[in-house]
């Protein structure tokens, strides 16, 4: 199955998808952690991307479009859950010559649960697992269950990106919605409790598709 999983930053996008990726037992696939991947080992790509992920505005659709389009490669035949690409139409009409997609889930969450849920998140350093301060503690502090991993605050989770992020999402984003809505392939999930748990949410989403 080819699935997309599509909504705001904080929306619990990346959550969802790795739990998905256990049930399902294909690749989930982050733009987000590609781009963090190629920042963190400095490639002349990651250099060149930097400026666009700390503030927080998107990278040029060609750039993103070029580096999804090489990780996608290996897992073409299998199915894969990919998160936070297409973000513009440009790159939903690029994503449909690479692939065709089965279905778009699309996480429905106010405004006010993100920016609680966006500064309270923790994310591994080495495997890229992700907690929150108040609803998904690690049980010791400041290290990853899963690998041991030190856990960081990302530099776009602080109160001005956030809103950058959410304006950015609003403008570019949310005609996607339309677009997929247009090709009868978007599912509504919605979830407005900022303490849900996200099991919970797996397990409707599970029905949905
Ligand atoms: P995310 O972890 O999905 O919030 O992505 C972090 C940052 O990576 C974004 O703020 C963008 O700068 C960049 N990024 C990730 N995916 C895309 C995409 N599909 N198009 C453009 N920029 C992206």
């Amino acid at each position: 199955m080819r699935i997309v999983i599509f909504g705001p930053p904080g929306s619990g996008k990346g959550t969802y998808a790795s739990r998905l990726e256990k049930r399902l037992g294909i690749a989930h696939i982050s733009t987000g952690d590609l781009v963090r991947e190629e920042i963190r080992n400095q490639t002349p790509l990651g250099k060149t991307i930097e400026k666009y992920s700390s503030s927080g505005t998107l990278v040029p659709d060609k750039i993103i479009t070029q580096i999804l389009k090489k990780r996608l490669a290996s897992e073409l035949s299998r199915g894969f859950i990919l998160e936070g690409y297409p973000r513009t139409v440009g790159q939903a009409k690029e994503l449909k010559k690479i692939a065709n997609i089965d279905v778009v889930v699309n996480l429905n969450v106010p405004d006010n649960v993100i920016v609680k849920r966006l500064s309270a998140r923790l994310q591994c350093k080495n495997c890229g697992a992700i907690y929150n301060e108040i609803t998904m503690k690690p049980k010791v502090a400041g290290k990853c269950d899963k690998c041991g991993g030190e856990l960081f605050k990302r530099v776009d989770d602080q109160p001005e990106v956030i809103r950058e992020r959410l304006k950015v999402y609003q403008e570019a984003s949310e005609p996607v919605v339309d677009y997929y809505r247009s090709k009868n392939l978007l599912k509504d999930i919605v979830n407005d409790d900022p303490n849900v748990d996200p099991e919970k949410v797996v397990d409707q989403i599970m029905k949905a598709i």
